[in-house]
């Protein structure tokens, strides 16, 4: 059921195209990177990038999936770049990022479903710039074990894995991607590492009812996972999911509450919050966690 109200004004980008985010800017051009700032229109380009937070996007810009709220582009990818972590870490130089978040389309078509780019790119920004913490938000590889186990190898600063939704909505919204397959792949990633901590994600106004969001919290508690962000879902196009609800931000703070009596280190709940939105700081949180 599409919501009835315009889009209200707690939404709002603020627009500070500063030194820092021109100059990065100019870069992504210059390396021929994706980034999901930029591809998933994120609201947060501003402040992230003038902040030194980039999220790049791996293994191209063309995902063998569809999930209905992604604005991402669906089709038979072609590229495979084994240059590509070379390619990130200088740009992780240049920009001399705090915090680097490295995420991916799901390359359902690779053997590994691009575990080994994820930890190139780890070993390769570790080497060139070791203060800067590597964050992974990877896909679900399939449920692929020895996949989640070459990306826990290289050992990151944050495991990212998104459910993005309420078990009930993970259909209709995703595609392909399974709920308890994603919970399963957090509690692996905990089980092979301990000391990394693990983080999740779940998009808010899909049709979700607040108990729902409440149990997911319990069921991401439950395989371990340290790190919650809540932001609310924005239509990338008419053509995606409508916007079902928007939260007030109040409901977020309430929100955050009942996050962190559950036991998570760190909540990031605020209607702009995106996966990786203020992500530097969860390293510290967690770290001293
Ligand atoms: Fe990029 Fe993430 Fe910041 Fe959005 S929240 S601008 S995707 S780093
Ligand atoms: Fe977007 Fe879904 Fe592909 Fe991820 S798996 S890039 S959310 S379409």
């Amino acid at each position: 059921k599409k919501v009835k109200e315009p889009k209200p004004d707690w939404i709002r980008i603020k627009l500070t195209t500063g030194e820092n985010y021109q100059e990065i800017k100019k870069m992504m051009r210059s390396k021929t990177l994706h980034t999901v700032c930029e591809e998933a229109r994120c609201p947060n380009i501003y402040e992230c990038w003038a902040n030194r937070t980039a999220t790049f996007m791996i293994l191209g810009d063309i995902c063998t999936r569809a999930c209905r709220f992604c604005a991402v582009n669906t089709g038979l990818p072609t590229e495979l770049d084994l240059q590509e972590p070379e390619r990130v870490a200088e740009a992780a130089v240049n920009m001399n990022l705090k915090h680097c978040v490295i995420t991916s389309v799901a390359r359902d078509d690779l053997k590994d479903g691009g575990a080994s780019i994820f930890a190139g790119s780890i070993h390769a920004i570790r080497s060139r710039l070791p203060l800067c913490s590597v964050e992974v938000l990877i896909p679900d590889f399939l449920g692929d074990t020895d996949s989640l186990k070459i990306v826990m190898d290289a050992k990151p600063d944050i495991l990212n894995h998104n459910i993005e939704t309420v078990e009930r909505m993970s259909d209709r919204v995703r595609a392909k991607a399974k709920y308890r397959r994603s919970l399963e792949l957090l509690k692996k990633a905990k089980e092979m590492q301990p000391d990394i901590p693990t983080k999740s994600s779940i998009m808010l106004g899909v049709g979700e009812e607040w108990d729902e969001i409440i149990q997911a919290m319990d069921d991401l508690r439950e395989v371990g996972c340290d790190i919650l962000t809540l932001g609310q879902y924005l239509q990338p196009s008419p053509k995606h999911l409508d916007v079902e609800k928007y939260y007030r931000p109040e409901e977020f703070v309430k929100l955050k509450e009942e996050g962190l009596k559950r036991g998570f280190s760190h909540v990031e709940s605020a209607p702009l919050v995106r996966s990786s939105y203020r992500a530097h700081e969860q390293v510290k949180s967690a770290k001293g966690h």
